[in-house]
């Protein structure tokens, strides 16, 4: 199904700065949109329900799964994470562009369904870059940092599945980096037709 708004999906092991980049791109740009996923882990800090997550019950979770609400779901170091239909299709179809934050393996379910959705891979520079990172982020035990890198290894290794690479070592490149991908996928020929009919009709391109 060719739908008029784009769907981005972000991945990357954690530390890589995925999170900053999708912030940085949300607002940038105010037709890209964030979507909010479904998650059974507890709200961390600030976290509000129906912002950065809706927090839902493992019961609510599987009457989710069950009624084939989510359009992809995976379980992520322990908790179950979800993306509700309803959230992407009505504004995908409405020609908003929404951008998916999510592990890598809902990043490959999401491409089997839409396959013009734009898989997007962030890397950080190097090893010791990111266990630097999840170092200077304090959150997390030495037990865990180390859980996280092994993590990170099994993760990076599907980045060939993604049909691009942002590799954050200077995070306003990186910016940069992500914000072309979104405005590449704005002029396409399938976009542009759409966005620009009046001028493809006058020029006789069909
Ligand atoms: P956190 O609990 O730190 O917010 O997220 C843990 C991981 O789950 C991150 O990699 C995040 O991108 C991923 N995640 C968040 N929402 C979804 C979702 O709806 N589906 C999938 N597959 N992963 C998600």
């Amino acid at each position: 199904m060719d739908y008029p708004g784009n769907l981005i999906v972000v991945a990357a092991p954690s530390g890589a700065g995925k999170s900053s980049l999708v912030k940085a791109l949300l607002e940038l740009d105010s037709k890209v949109q964030p979507s909010v996923s479904h998650t059974t882990r507890a709200p961390r800090g600030q976290e509000n329900h129906g912002r950065e997550y809706f927090f839902t019950s493992q019961e609510e979770f599987d009457a989710m799964v069950k009624a084939g609400a989510f359009l992809e779901w995976a379980e992520v170091h322990g908790n179950r994470y979800g993306t509700s239909k309803k959230a992407i299709e009505d504004r995908i179809a409405q020609g908003a562009d929404v951008v998916l934050e999510i592990d890598f393996q809902g990043a490959i379910q999401i491409k089997q369904i839409f396959a013009n959705a734009v898989l997007i891979f962030i890397l950080p520079p190097s090893w010791e870059e990111l266990r630097s990172r999840l170092e200077r982020r304090g959150e997390d035990s030495p037990e865990v940092i180390e859980l996280r890198l092994k993590n990170a290894a099994v993760e990076m290794a599907q980045a060939s599945k993604f049909d691009f690479v942002i590799i954050n070592e200077l995070f306003d490149r990186a910016v940069f980096d992500l914000k072309a991908i979104v405005h590449a996928q704005r002029l396409k020929f399938s976009a542009q037709r759409r966005a620009r009919s009046d001028t493809f009709k006058s020029l006789n391109i069909g």
